[in-house]
């Protein structure tokens, strides 16, 4: 696939807006003037854009109760843009538990998914009184009827599926295939969903499904859904009942304009699917809701071209603050902020980071404009898994963040002095 213009990457992207004056602008707001209150790298998030693609997934969802996949990002100002909007959520810790209640996000309409929810955890999620806990194995669904037998109340429950069914996405983001570590092998559901009905500590409401990150076409949605059709009739054939199904998340977004499903064919291919089972059905997407409001901006410390196969731009953010490109090999778009760049020639250009590994990589053999030493340019659709995953690796402090909402541009957690990097760190005394 040819890769798209930076012309064409705007073009598509309806919350970006090149002006002749102040250059790239994100919700109307120029990101120069971000850059000149806070410095690079910065995290700009979108709330208006965030709530936008809330109200399309509820469009075409309108009877689906809708749990936003905390770990995508999990800023508590996002976190209180969706809860605003009634968005339920999705989380997979105790930590993404405390912070979609501090955001929040009532604990009737918060589920708890993940392969190795501890003790403490468990209990957490009862005490709370959450909506669901998505059980994952045997024993998970042993020790929480045992826990909730002993806190004299009865765990919501449902069992995550193991479809075996490949959703085409990267290996490292696919959940649903047979050995992949998530959730109960299908065969074994109906002998395991048959017992879990008789436990006194457990009330079982249904099944879930998540079966990969960055789905782009329905065909491996029509797949799992189709199984877990049958399933459920087969449960209820056995007078088990079943009123609950979590279709999971994972709908892609376009990084590179490439085609990919609208939530109208997912809810089709989930309607299709689901339909006569009068069935209460959830989803719960992270990336599509987040992903597109979401750009790291950046500037080049250095840009070299002797000797080199073609130009290289060293840029101020890198893997530590954005792992994708290293980790995935994911593509993100790259924009200059500078108008006149956007309509210069373009030709490859490779964008790294100045972190000592070899894949400190943001982008490879990109069609860039020609751009220089102390140039800005914006990563875009960082918004989902973005944020959450950077380290200080290289003692670097976390970039900033700052959030547009309503006209206003408000820093959402500042840049930290780096020497806040060993401020909680102790010698031992006799090294002192
Ligand atoms: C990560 C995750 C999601 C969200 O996936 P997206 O690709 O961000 O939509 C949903 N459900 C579960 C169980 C997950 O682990």
């Amino acid at each position: 696939m040819r890769d798209p213009s930076p012309l064409e990457l705007l073009t598509a992207r309806p919350a970006l807006r090149m002006d002749a004056e102040a250059g790239l602008l994100f919700e109307n707001l120029p990101l120069i003037d971000i850059v000149r209150a806070h410095a690079t790298p910065t995290w700009v998030y979108g709330a208006d854009t965030i709530k936008t693609r809330y109200r399309r997934l509820k469009t075409a969802f309108p009877t689906t109760k809708i749990h936003y996949a905390v770990k995508a990002n999990d800023h508590l100002a996002v976190l209180a843009v969706l809860a605003r909007e009634g968005a339920g959520a999705d989380v997979v810790s105790i930590g993404e538990l405390q912070r979609a209640l501090h955001a929040g996000i009532p604990p009737n309409r918060i589920v708890f998914s993940g392969v190795g929810k501890t003790e403490t955890e468990l209990s957490a999620a009862l005490h709370h009184r959450i909506a669901t806990i998505n059980v994952e194995s045997p024993e998970e669904l042993a020790t929480l009827s045992a826990l909730a037998t002993a806190a004299q109340t009865r765990a919501p429950v449902a069992l995550r599926v193991n479809p075996e069914v490949d959703a085409n996405t990267h290996e490292k983001i696919s959940t649903g295939r047979k050995g992949d570590k998530f959730g109960i092998p299908i065969a074994e559901i109906p002998a395991l969903y048959a017992h879990a009905s008789t436990l006194p500590g457990i009330a079982l409401q249904g099944l879930a499904v998540h079966i990969g990150s960055q789905v782009t076409t329905t065909a491996p949605y029509h797949a799992a859904y189709t199984k877990l059709a049958a399933l459920v009739r087969d449960l209820r054939a056995q007078n088990l009942p079943i009123t609950t199904l979590d279709c999971g998340g994972g709908l892609a977004v376009p990084y590179r304009n490439e085609p990919v499903p609208l939530p109208e064919a997912w809810a089709a291919t989930i309607a299709k699917a689901f339909s006569g089972l009068n069935l209460a059905l959830t989803i719960e997407p992270g990336r599509w809701i987040t992903a597109p409001a979401g750009l790291l901006v950046a500037r080049i410390i250095r840009s070299r071209r002797q000797n080199m196969p073609r130009p290289l731009h060293v840029i101020d953010a890198a893997m530590n603050d954005f792992a994708r490109p290293a980790m995935y090999g994911a593509w993100h778009g790259i924009l200059p902020l500078s108008p006149t760049a956007l309509h210069a020639p373009l030709a490859e250009a490779d964008f790294a980071g100045p972190i000592c590994e070899s894949s400190d990589f943001l982008a490879r053999r990109r069609a860039a404009p020609p751009l220089h030493e102390a140039d800005l340019v914006a990563i875009l659709d960082v918004g989902a898994y973005g944020a959450v995953m950077s380290s200080t690796y290289n003692a670097r402090p976390h970039a900033a963040q700052v959030m547009l909402h309503d006209g206003i541009a408000t820093l959402i957690r500042p840049r930290p002095p780096v020497a806040d990097l060993w401020s909680d760190e102790t010698v031992p005394t006799d090294l002192k």
